[in-house]
């Protein structure tokens, strides 16, 4: 498989080789059925198993803590930015937000459509190159729930430790680092990531929350976007994304295979040590974009002198088979995602791709 591309695309993004080989080889004749899993019922005992043993491996992975449940949605992260507010942020409440980069401000966006709503923490005036402080947040008694971002996949932060909220439900968008390293269920309400950065391919969104935050939907919204429809029809409502779903299923079993969240997290940590090592041995001609302490292992931005030393950064990355480095349209600069499954062997070569750039250039 030497023609497999250095991957760092930011979303949808890599998937490990075996997970695709392994989808490839059940593709057209899944377990003997005739039938890809795509083309068959989704209410057959075939799918329906693959779609329970989707859940009951992510809840597995967190350690099966009582009352969770997982949903299967649709929509993507950004349908969850409008419908938690719809199902959680009621009359009389208020929803606390840390804004800390720009998906945790496309989130507050929505929210503000729906209902009451307040920033608990802000990094906006650093330009969100760092996390806001969350130690000591004060939450008004009518919060419904405190959102926050774990990993900003744009700016390359990710938070390392949460705040403890006590009795309001903290809630996390962890799209773009879920499953990359051991959390506490239980101190969240409820977190949700859309699938194609960590969990397998797009079109599948990931909710986990505690039982009681999906029992009562407004009675005013419509059936699709209550939470309470798909907990009480096991995310079987109408048509899930079959497919998608099986994917996540393969990856979850891959996951199982690299020693689980603590596994996965020392592989990450190792990745990330590497990149981010190489930015910082480079005396000042590659430069990390946030404060150290926020660095992300998951997004790794940087900047070089000049926004055209930059462009021919990717230009001359893409010829040596690199995919993905340029930055996020709205921040400029370089980004490699080095989600769970790109292998250290392509940041290897990165780093020494930038070695030779350095050398060329500096
Ligand atoms: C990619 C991303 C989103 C948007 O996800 P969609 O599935 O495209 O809606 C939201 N939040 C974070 C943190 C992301 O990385």
């Amino acid at each position: 498989m030497s023609n497999r591309a250095y991957n760092f695309n930011a979303g949808p993004a890599a998937l490990p080789l075996e997970v695709l080989e392994r989808a490839q080889a059940e593709f057209v004749d899944f377990h003997g059925t005739g039938m890809s899993i795509m083309e068959m019922s989704h209410r057959g005992a075939v799918y329906e198993a693959v779609h329970n043993e989707a859940a009951s491996r992510l809840l597995n992975l967190f350690g099966n803590p009582s009352g969770y449940q997982v949903l299967f949605l649709q929509g993507g992260a950004s349908t969850q930015f409008a419908m938690l507010p719809m199902n959680l942020l009621t009359e009389g409440k208020t929803a606390g937000y840390v804004k800390s980069g720009s998906w945790a401000t496309k989130a507050l966006k929505e929210a503000k459509l729906i209902g009451e709503t307040f920033v608990a923490a802000s990094s906006e005036e650093d330009k969100y190159m760092s996390l806001p402080d969350v130690s000591n947040l004060r939450l008004p008694e009518n919060a419904a729930y405190l959102h926050l971002t774990s990993n900003e996949t744009i700016e390359g932060t990710q938070f390392r430790e949460f705040p403890d909220t006590g009795s309001v439900p903290l809630i996390a968008d962890m799209s773009s680092d879920i499953l990359c390293r051991p959390f506490d269920l239980t101190q969240f309400g409820m977190v949700y990531a859309g699938a194609q950065k960590n969990l397998g391919p797009s079109g599948v969104t990931v909710v986990i929350a505690r039982e009681e935050l999906l029992r009562e939907s407004p009675k005013h919204l419509p059936t699709m976007f209550r939470y309470d429809t798909h907990a009480e029809n096991n995310s079987l409502y109408n048509t899930p994304p079959s497919f998608s779903i099986y994917m996540v299923n393969e990856v979850l079993k891959w996951i199982e295979e690299q020693g689980a969240l603590e596994g996965i997290e020392k592989k990450n940590q190792d990745k990330a040590n590497l990149l981010y090592q190489a930015i910082d041995a480079s005396g000042g001609f590659y430069r990390g974009c946030v404060h150290p302490e926020s660095r992300s292992t998951m997004n790794v931005t940087f900047r070089l002198a000049s926004e055209e030393l930059e462009k021919l950064f990717v230009k001359e990355s893409e010829k040596e088979g690199f995919v993905g480095l340029k930055g996020h349209r709205s921040v400029g600069g370089l980004r490699a995602s080095i989600y769970n499954a790109v292998p250290k062997s392509s940041i290897q070569a990165l780093v020494d791709f930038m070695g030779q750039f350095q050398k060329n250039h500096g």
